[in-house]
């Protein structure tokens, strides 16, 4: 296998996505654990995966919401989903409702069993048969520079190169960045960003973004002084300009 198709998993049990984490790392997948629905979100916008694992029982939402949501997300549609539940009357909704979700798997399971369901659900969506699509994010390597644009974003080491200089961020500066850089000219608002970089229980308001892409934009600035890498649009948000100098 070329790469490792990534698995987002949302599950608040450490010990059961422990298993889950394992069995599919054995198994060639690249799994990215959440514990909550928020963080399942924003690591579904900053690099969509092969395939989304979702706990009905989360505890800042439930996993049919989670669902909702994610298939609202640019190519979430794209993107096959399998339900975790715990009891019978979340099959029942799993079925009953026809969310449209590719499948459930019922608490206890053995781990054996999930990860052939989940090769099945990527075989039968035919979208990954040889892998990711090419417009799948999840294909490419960590540290694969962003196609015509001067950043190259390295998600396991949390770093990001601008013009080939290691940029020195906080943590919500990366988060930012990563996020615009994953999706150059999408516009975020204010509340986007919130939402998605920042911690749902942190105390955080519109300002907060602002401060941060300021400083966000002093670091880059500090490397090409000529060069706007990120666009502000008046009374909405913010946005990574697309036409940048190339490296
Ligand atoms: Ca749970």
């Amino acid at each position: 296998m070329l790469f490792n198709p990534r698995i987002l998993i949302a599950e608040d049990e450490s010990g059961i996505a422990d298993t889950l984490q394992y069995v599919l790392r054995t198994d060639g997948f690249a799994p990215v654990w959440c514990a909550t629905a928020q963080e399942a979100i924003a690591q579904f916008v900053a690099e969509p995966p092969a395939l989304a694992i979702l706990d009905i029982g989360l505890p800042d939402m439930n996993g049919f919401e989670l669902f909702k949501r994610l298939q609202a997300l640019p190519g979430g549609a794209e993107v096959p989903m399998l339900f975790l539940t715990a009891r019978s009357d979340e099959i029942d909704r799993v079925v009953g409702l026809e969310l449209g979700a590719d499948d459930y798997v019922a608490k206890p399971f053995s781990p054996r069993e999930l990860v052939a369901r989940v090769r099945t659900i990527l075989r039968r969506s035919g979208r990954h048969a040889n892998g990711a699509p090419a417009t799948t994010p999840a294909a490419a390597p960590s540290q694969a520079p962003s196609p015509g644009l001067p950043f190259a974003v390295d998600t396991e080491r949390m770093q990001i190169r601008y013009y080939g200089r290691l940029l020195e961020l906080s943590r919500y500066e990366y988060g930012l960045l990563r996020l615009m850089v994953q999706r150059p000219g999408r516009v975020f608002t204010r509340d986007e960003l919130l939402r998605l970089v920042w911690d749902e229980s942190s105390e955080s308001y519109d300002r907060t973004v602002d401060a941060h892409v300021k400083t966000l934009r002093a670091k880059l600035k500090a490397i090409a002084p000529d060069v706007e890498a990120i666009r502000t649009l008046r009374g909405t948000g913010y946005a990574l300009n697309e036409e940048l100098p190339p490296a």
